[in-house]
C-alpha cells in the first residue's frame, strides 16, 4: 500500500529531525504541513521524530464501508435520547450550585461528544460523503439555513 506522511502540529515540537532525514525536502514545507505532492512515502521522518507526531497514512483511503438502515435508525434513536439528555441538563444549569454546574457542563460535553461520534459512525460526519452530500440537499431546502447548505454543497464535491 503506498502512504504518505502526515504530521500532526498538535505534537510537533519543532526539533526539525525530520527535516534533515527526508530525502525529498517534503517536510520542510511554509504551511508546517508535509507537502504530499513531494513526499515519496519512504517513512524515514516518522522513524526519526521522537514525538511520534509523524503519521503513515495510505494515498488513497478505504471504501466507506455500507450501513444497514436497521443500524443507522438503531444509532440515531441513541443520539436522540443523548439531545434529550443534554436538554434536561441544560435546564437544570440555572438551579444549581456552582460546582454541581461544573459536572452537568461535563456531562453535557461528553454527550455531545458521544453525538458527534454517533453521527460519524451513521456517516454524516464525514463531509464528501454521499450521506452528508442528502443531508446538504435536504438543509438547502429550508430557507433558515439554504444559504450556508449552499455554500457547503458548492464546496464540497461528493467522493465515495
Ligand atoms: S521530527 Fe517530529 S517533532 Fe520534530 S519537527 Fe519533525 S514532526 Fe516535529
Ligand atoms: S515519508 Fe519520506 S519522503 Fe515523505 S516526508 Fe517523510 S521522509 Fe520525506
Amino acid at each position: 500500500m503506498t502512504t504518505h506522511a502526515y504530521r500532526n502540529l498538535k505534537l510537533c515540537t519543532k526539533d526539525c529531525l525530520c527535516l534533515f532525514v527526508c530525502p525529498t525536502g517534503a517536510t520542510n514545507n511554509e504551511t508546517g504541513q508535509i507537502d504530499f505532492s513531494k513526499c515519496i512515502g519512504c517513512g524515514a521522518c516518522a522513524k526519526a521524530c521522537p514525538s511520534r507526531a509523524i503519521t503513515m497514512i495510505p494515498n488513497t483511503m478505504p471504501k466507506i464501508q455500507p450501513k444497514s438502515k436497521e443500524m443507522v435508525d438503531e444509532l440515531f434513536k441513541i443520539a436522540d435520547n443523548k439531545i434529550k439528555e443534554i436538554q434536561i441538563l441544560k435546564g437544570l444549569l440555572n438551579t444549581v450550585s456552582p460546582e454541581e454546574t461544573k459536572l452537568i457542563k461535563a456531562l453535557i460535553h461528553s454527550n455531545q461528544v458521544i453525538i458527534e461520534d454517533l453521527m460519524r459512525e451513521s456517516e454524516f460526519m464525514i463531509p464528501e460523503s454521499p450521506k452528508s452530500h442528502g443531508l446538504l440537499v435536504r438543509l438547502s431546502k429550508n430557507p433558515e439555513i439554504k444559504n450556508i447548505a449552499d455554500k457547503l454543497l458548492e464546496k464540497i464535491e461528493v467522493n465515495e
